[in-house]
């Protein structure tokens, strides 16, 4: 009895000093690597070498980037009934014994424990109705706890690189965005990190006007600039300004069957200035739950530390459009037409300048007033604008002369523009009015080449026209224009 006594303790020494090696080995590794799946391969290791008749399978939570070799299984609460031990051991986050008489076997639930949370359950079958003694439970529990603690280190410094590369991106838009003012910039930069950072396959900006009307941004993706999605895209873009909150949607197939088919992914978040929302930006792809919901969280911050940056460059490019607009016609304002003709001095051989002036514009506003006066003026405007390249400048010269520069033309050829247009506006105005026109063009070789000798020259010319009967065009020529 002696003997068997002493082998017996002697056996449990060992026992107890593999064990002890084994943890160490375990621990050891979790301290010097961030490679989960190894971790847990050694920890099944351990438990199989200490009971190798045992089977040992991982439930795991979540899809957790872990080898293949491993021997898995999906933990699926609340479905299914017959893991409803390992729920509880996930629940619970204490080890759980089942005793399946039946089949003469038990089981046992270590909940795979770190500080903030449980990650999986280890689940360890011994045949034979096996009872599982405390000093092996403790065992298995350190040796569990070892692998949530592994797999919540590396869960931790995944969300850590996460969020550096975040706000990274973060950084480098509002910084991109304010060292640069133009729209079309602003969107194709956006455009290009939510792309890269997002994996999103089309994405949309769109305004949302004080009259209630939405616009697409010129820049957004080809597919929200179709005009058959325009609708589908009104319906959401009202969605999100009536409820005040981004969207996010999974699969757009089962939620809203009858939108942005073929696209099953979707976030839409508002763009808020000032409490308003102004507009929205929207990502889509056509895999269902392509976008997670840290990107989710990420896009609102993207679009919320963009928004200023983003109305500040529509607020330039509008004034600039007012400055170089004339409010009535719509045509160049003059200082717009002087540039241009400068620029054009500079790079082009020659050019081509015509100069309008409706006929006995007086009487027209005294037989008609005004307001039909004004109406006039937009109407030979807009022939003007029909008949021109959108190379040439059409402006507003002042009250009811117009000009049109022609670069790269010559004075044939502006001719025979500045007669088609006072043809078609005698034809075409109602009341019906006509014009005259004075021309005068440029080449590199002039000795007198400036925008004043240029102008004064189709002024000339104008003023000739007028003496010669109206409703001609004349062009200047030092012979034919008597002063
Ligand atoms: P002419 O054939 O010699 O050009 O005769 P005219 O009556 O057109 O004479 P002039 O060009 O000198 O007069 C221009 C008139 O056009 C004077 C002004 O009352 C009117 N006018 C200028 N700007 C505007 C405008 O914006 N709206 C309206 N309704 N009238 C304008
Ligand atoms: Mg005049
Ligand atoms: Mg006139």
């Amino acid at each position: 009895m002696g003997i068997i006594y002493k082998l017996y303790n002697y056996e449990l020494v060992l026992n107890s000093q593999k064990r002890k090696d084994l943890l160490l080995n375990v621990t050891k590794k979790f301290h010097s690597s961030m490679d989960v799946s190894a971790i847990l391969s050694d920890i099944i290791d351990a438990l199989k070498q200490v009971f190798p008749s045992f089977d040992v399978y991982l439930l795991l939570s979540h899809e957790w980037e872990v080898s293949d070799e491993l021997p898995i299984m999906q933990l699926s609460y609340g479905k299914d009934k017959s893991n409803e031990v390992a729920t509880n051991a996930y629940l619970t986050g204490k080890i759980q014994i089942e005793d399946i008489i039946l089949d003469r076997k038990s089981v046992l639930y270590a909940p795979l424990r770190g500080k903030q949370g449980v990650y999986g359950v280890l689940k360890i079958m011994a045949s034979n109705s096996f009872v599982f003694p405390q000093h092996e439970i403790d065992f298995i529990e350190v040796l569990a706890d070892t692998g949530g603690n592994a797999i919540e280190n590396a869960e931790l410094y995944q969300q850590s690189r996460q969020l550096v590369e975040d706000l990274q991106l973060i950084n480098r838009t509002s910084h991109e965005l304010n060292s640069n003012l133009r729209l079309s910039e602003t969107i194709s930069y956006m455009k290009n990190q939510i792309k890269m950072s997002f994996d999103a396959q089309e994405i949309g900006f769109f305004l949302f006007r004080p009259n209630g009307e939405f616009e697409v941004i010129e820049g957004s993706s080809n597919y929200f600039l179709k005009d058959s999605n325009l609708s589908e895209i009104v319906t959401i873009c009202r969605r999100i300004k009536n409820n005040q909150d981004p969207l996010f949607i999974g699969d757009l197939s089962s939620e809203f069957p009858y939108l942005l088919k073929p696209l099953r992914s979707f976030i839409g978040v508002p763009m808020v200035q000032s409490g308003k929302i102004i507009g929205a930006v929207f990502i889509v792809h056509e895999y269902a739950y392509h976008f997670s919901f840290n990107q989710f969280k990420l896009l609102q911050s993207l679009i919320h530390h963009s928004t200023l940056a983003f109305t500040n460059s529509m607020l330039h490019e509008e004034l600039e459009t007012l400055v170089i607009t004339d409010h009535l016609t719509r045509l160049y304002a003059r200082n717009f037409l002087d540039e241009k003709v400068q620029v054009s001095m500079e790079k082009d051989a020659y050019g081509c300048f015509l100069l309008f002036d409706i006929d006995d514009f007086k009487q027209i506003n005294d037989v008609y007033g005004h307001q039909v006066g004004d109406d006039i003026i937009i109407q030979v405007a807009n022939i003007l604008k029909q008949n021109i390249k959108n190379t040439d400048i059409a402006a507003r010269w002042g009250g009811e002369e117009l000009a049109v520069y022609l670069p790269k033309v010559d004075l044939e050829v502006g001719a025979i523009v500045a007669e088609r247009i006072r043809k078609k506006v005698s034809r075409e105005t109602s009341p019906p009015v006509t014009i005259s026109c004075g021309i005068s063009h440029w080449k590199q070789s002039n000795l007198d080449k400036s925008l004043k000798t240029l102008f004064n020259n189709a002024d000339k010319a104008l003023y000739s026209a007028k003496r010669t009967g109206k409703n001609v065009i004349v062009s200047f020529d030092k012979d034919t224009c008597y002063l």
